[in-house]
């Protein structure tokens, strides 16, 4: 038999993924692969429902193929309102399914075979698949542990020397929580304006900013919504991640082509879905308020309970991870060390490894967007931590 494709014989499982079944496998509390275990807002459920027994034919078959009117509309006026700039409902925005196929279309968008595309080190495992896919080469930048700092040399040089035509920018950032500040984002718009490169964005987490930070969107700073593409979800904002439903936002000369690259991709996202979501894209900000204060008090319950217990971590700024330092264990591999927490404590965490280019092996990363008592819970397993987990001398 001829060799399958060069270009995915490098892939790996998605170590997220595979953490939640190694979870399953043993019976732990996953605290690995982030999503919720609590149901999204009874209205939305309301709505799915209603467009399920509408009898409207329509509703079941594709919609448009950048996305339903009515999720268009409702989407364009809810982000101009907080981006500050006038969207337009037809011009500027595809839904995709899911942030995933956003940041592919928008990479494939951006990319040409052979180009160079920056991304900063943590990342979310999928980027660096995607610019495989797209045949785009990653050059990574380190955020720099404990504060997850870049140096700006470090970044222009991404570009001067290396060529970068776009930078992958995911603010707030999964998995170290960093939320980037506004002379931070004014420094990057400076140097891609500079050397005239493209912004790809990932702010699935935009809604899940904890106060004194706040969320600035790329696009919205001077000169950057012309070369800004804008990727968001609404999986995390609703809680809705199996709903597999996001977007592109981006000036329509960019949106025009991801257009394209998304019909050839997926036709569409789910019909029906984007109907029955339209009505949470006009929540009030009570709705919005409510989300952040939910995750405030998991924030605190979760990095509470390890301060309680001795187990250092980071405190994220935005999104719902934690990073625990494992190096008082010694593992050589924190692949290893995920297995055994799986196993031995019963708490699944993802390998913090699979996140960064540099050789670092002393994180291991949980979630907390679960309810409190599965955090409890968790919690109280992790109570076990030191005495079921030797440290690895030698
Ligand atoms: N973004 C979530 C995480 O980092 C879920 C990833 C996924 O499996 N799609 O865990």
């Amino acid at each position: 038999m001829r060799r399958l494709s060069d270009r995915t014989e490098t892939f790996t499982d998605s170590v997220i993924r595979r953490m939640t079944r190694i979870s399953n496998a043993y019976g732990a509390v996953n605290l690995s692969q982030g999503f919720p275990d609590f149901d999204p807002p009874a209205e939305l459920l309301e709505s799915l429902g209603h467009v399920a027994s509408s009898g409207s034919v329509l509703n079941h078959q594709y919609s448009i193929t950048w996305g339903a009117q009515a999720f268009r509309d409702a989407l364009a006026e809810k982000q101009s309102a907080r981006m500050g700039i006038d969207i337009d409902p037809d011009e500027h925005i595809v839904v995709t399914c899911g942030s995933t196929e956003a940041m592919m279309a928008a990479m494939m968008t951006v990319a040409n075979p052979g180009d160079r595309v920056a991304i900063f080190s943590p990342f979310y495992e999928n980027y660096g698949a995607d610019a495989i896919l797209s045949g785009a080469e990653p050059v990574y930048v380190p955020l720099v542990p404990p504060m997850f700092s870049f140096d700006p040399m470090r970044l222009e040089a991404a570009f001067r020397d290396e060529g970068a035509k776009a930078l992958i920018l995911c603010n707030p950032s999964n998995p170290c929580g960093k939320v980037f500040t506004r002379p931070e984002l004014e420094l990057i718009a400076d140097i891609v304006k500079r050397y005239d490169a493209y912004v790809i964005t990932d702010e699935v987490y935009e809604h899940i900013v904890y106060a004194p930070h706040v969320h600035t969107y790329m696009a919205s700073l001077p000169g950057m919504w012309e070369r800004t593409i804008s990727c968001s979800s609404l999986s995390k904002t609703y809680s809705i991640t199996g709903w597999r439903l996001g977007y592109t936002i981006a000036p329509s000369g960019i949106t025009d082509r991801i257009k394209k690259v998304h019909d050839f991709l997926t036709v569409g996202a789910a019909a029906p879905l984007q109907e029955a979501v339209a009505c949470a894209l006009k929540f009030p900000q009570s709705y919005y308020d409510d989300l952040l204060n939910l995750y405030s008090g998991k924030r605190d319950l979760l990095c509470g309970g390890l301060d309680d217990l001795g187990i250092p971590h980071t405190v994220p700024e935005g999104a719902y991870y934690v990073m625990l330092d494992i190096s008082e264990f010694g593992y050589a591999s924190d692949l290893e060390f995920c297995d055994d927490l799986a196993r031995l404590v019963g708490v699944g965490a993802v390998p913090g490894s699979s996140f960064f280019k540099e050789p670092e092996n002393r994180y291991v990363r949980l979630h907390f967007a679960k309810r409190d008592e599965t955090l409890r819970a968790a919690l109280k397993r992790l109570g076990g931590l030191r005495e079921r987990i030797a440290p690895h001398v030698g």
